[in-house]
Parts: structure tokens; sequence; C-alpha cells
């Protein structure tokens, strides 16, 4: 295969890892290029527009995960592509301004450590050859030594590892060849503690990825492992890959998981995306957010809503008087409409609905929760 060919097959495959700390809303997430699979057109956190470069190293893995369309025992075609053939291509993106930055990933083709040194090996050349100072994301390969995890946090602008399921239990159910603790939470760890504050690579950002529905895990349980994550290891984004029924393994057991169809698992996906918003820009805490007898979250309502409807004792919020986080707790109210009350407040009263700086349906749902 020539290089073109190997990025069709690879970047086939780099299609289903969404933690990539660069697109901001749900359609960057699955969006690909026309002129080459394995450009991503992105909007960046910054604002602005551009594109990444992603692929995978290898297709070929070692490993079991049920989920997964490379896992060791499935019958599709495999290649493995050079440090040389992905710089060449990247740089020459790079060049003609149609790519601001590489993602990198791969299945695991021996062993972890000999993967993240291919991995390792693609970014250096990078840096240390090519004298590249753009973004590159590398993703942390499980079972990877702490060294060589700490060599990928030195040259990457951000390093993810994916922690698939919220505990032991339901990761059990998807692999037998990775262990939960050393294989994902440790390195989660290290990450962690490599890039803290005032450490030398306080600049990395750091990312994870849940896959939503191939195991029995319960919203509550990606709720509390999220919130937990944010708090404990200071995680910049994490993300959520609703399982696509087909890919991966058709014996992952369907019975036990609510959402099979492929639009609820969507919805699942979204409605989680909704709780991390929550949790990073509004304030909410863990045990805000209500769950049904089955620990999910509802899929007719989101989880904001839920939360004004359970909680009239808070209600009205007085529009006058109210500091960000109560005016954030109102339906309707985003971030940026809250810092516009708190603008127009300066100036004055507001004294009546329509010197809301909200309009149409976020007004309607709004209305009924405040006072002037
Ligand atoms: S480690 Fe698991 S998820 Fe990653 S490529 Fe291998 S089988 Fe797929």
């Amino acid at each position: 295969m020539d290089t073109i060919q190997k990025l069709q097959l690879l970047s086939e495959a780099s299609q289903y890892d969404l933690a990539c700390a660069c697109g901001t809303n749900d359609t960057d997430r699955r969006k690909r290029g026309k002129n080459g699979s394995w450009l991503y057109p992105v909007s960046l956190p910054q604002g602005g527009y551009s594109v990444i470069f992603k692929t995978l190293m290898s297709n070929s893995c070692i490993n079991d995960c049920k989920y997964c369309p490379y896992r060791i025992d499935s019958d599709v075609r495999r290649c493995t592509i050079g440090s040389d053939e992905v710089v060449g291509t990247f740089l020459e993106y790079y060049r003609q301004k149609k790519v601001f930055g590489l993602f990198l990933s791969s299945g695991v083709i021996s062993n972890p450590d000999k993967t993240m040194e291919l991995l390792n090996d693609t970014a250096g050349l990078l840096r240390k050859k090519h004298n590249f100072r753009g973004y590159i994301h590398l993703k942390i390969i499980p079972g990877a030594s702490d060294a060589a995890i700490e060599e990928a946090v030195n040259l990457a602008s951000a390093v993810s590892i994916n922690i698939e399921t919220p505990g032991i239990r339901s990761f059990g159910k998807l692999t037998a060849k990775k262990n939960y603790m050393n294989d994902i939470i440790a390195p989660l760890k290290l990450i962690s503690r490599l890039t803290q504050k005032h450490s030398r690579y306080q600049r990395v950002k750091k990312t994870t990825q849940f896959i939503v529905g191939a195991s029995d895990e319960t919203d509550a349980e990606i709720v509390r492992y999220t919130a937990g994550m944010y708090k404990k290891l200071n995680l910049n984004r994490v993300y959520f890959s609703s399982y696509q029924r087909g890919l991966g393994d058709s014996n992952i057991p369907g019975e036990e998981r609510k959402y099979i169809r492929k639009e609820d698992g969507f919805l699942r996906e979204h409605r989680l995306y909704q709780v991390d918003f929550l949790l990073r820009k509004y304030g909410f805490i863990e045990s805000d957010f209500v769950f049904d007898e089955q620990g999910h979250l509802f899929l007719d309502d989101d989880p904001k809503n839920v939360w004004a409807k359970r909680h009239p004792e808070f209600f009205p919020v007085n529009i006058n008087h109210a500091g960000k986080y109560a005016l954030l707790r109102v339906p309707g109210i985003g971030p940026q409409t809250a810092r516009m009350i708190l603008e127009i407040r300066k100036e004055g009263k507001i004294r009546k609905i329509d010197g809301l700086p909200l309009k149409g349906k976020r007004l309607e749902k709004a209305q009924s929760y405040i006072a002037f």
C-alpha cells in the first residue's frame, strides 16, 4: 500500500476516537474532510475554524475490546504506517495551511511500549528534526510504561487515554486483556501528576473518553466518574462516544443495555455532554443530577430542566439580585446570557421581560422561573 492508501484505511479506524480536544460541538466531533478522510474540520476552542490531521499509526491490535472493530480476532485488513510517512504527509498539509495540528493514536501492535515508541518517534521527528511547534495530540497506549508516558507528555500539546467505562465491573465485560487499574487509571493519575499546576508540563492538555452503551454501565456511574475526574485529576475535557452496534463484537450481551436503538444511543451521548457542560460551566455538582430507577438520565428532557422542575423552592430567581450561578440555574439562561444580564444591571434595574437579552424558545423557557 502507498501512504495515501494506508491513511485511507487508518483514518477509517481513527474516526471512533473522539477524544480530541479541539471540537466544540456535537457535529464537530464526527465530521471528516472531503479531500481525505484523515482531515477533520473543527472549530477551535479559542474561536475560528481549522482542520486537524487525524490517524492511527496502526490498526493491528493484540487486545480484545469487544466494542472495537480492530480487536485481535476481527477479520479486517491491517496495516501500519511509518513515522516518516505520517510526518511527510502532515507537513505537506501544514505548509499549505490546510491543517493546524496532528492527532495520533494506534492499536497496540506488539506491546504497549513499542507502540507508544512509534507515536513518540513520530512526534519527536516533528518537534526535533522539523522544529514543529504546533499542536500535537498523542493518545497514550494502555499499559505503556511511566517513562514512555512521560516522553509523550514531553512532546505533545495534549494527551489522552480513554477510560472507556466507569469502573472495573463494566470494563471487565468488554475486555479480558486490559487491566482497568494498571492500564487506564494509573496512567490517568500519572498524566495528572505530570501536568499539574507549576509543573514542567502544565501547558499540556489532558482528556479522556467513555464508550457509552457497550457495557451495562449506568449514566449515574458515568456522571460520578466524570465529576471525580474533573475534580481529582484536573482533566480538561471528558468525551462520550456512543457505542454503535455492529461495529464491534455482535456478542456483546444486548439485553443488559438500556438503549439499543442507534438514535437513543446518540441522544444518551448528547445528554451526557449536557451534564458535562453543566459540571464545567454552570457550577453543577454530581448530586444535582436526577436519574431514573435504572440510573439513567431522562432522554426526553435535558438535565438542567429536570433539576429546575425538581427544585421549585429555588425559584423564582430575581434577575436584579441573583449572582452568576443562581442565574445559571434558570432554564434558558446560559453563561453568555448570565454575563450580559450582569453587565446590563450595572446600568440600572431590569424592569421587565423585554429588557432581558433573551429571545424565542430560551425566553419562553426562562419566563416561569424568574422575577424582577
Ligand atoms: S486496545 Fe482495544 S479499543 Fe484499542 S485498538 Fe485495540 S482492541 Fe481496539
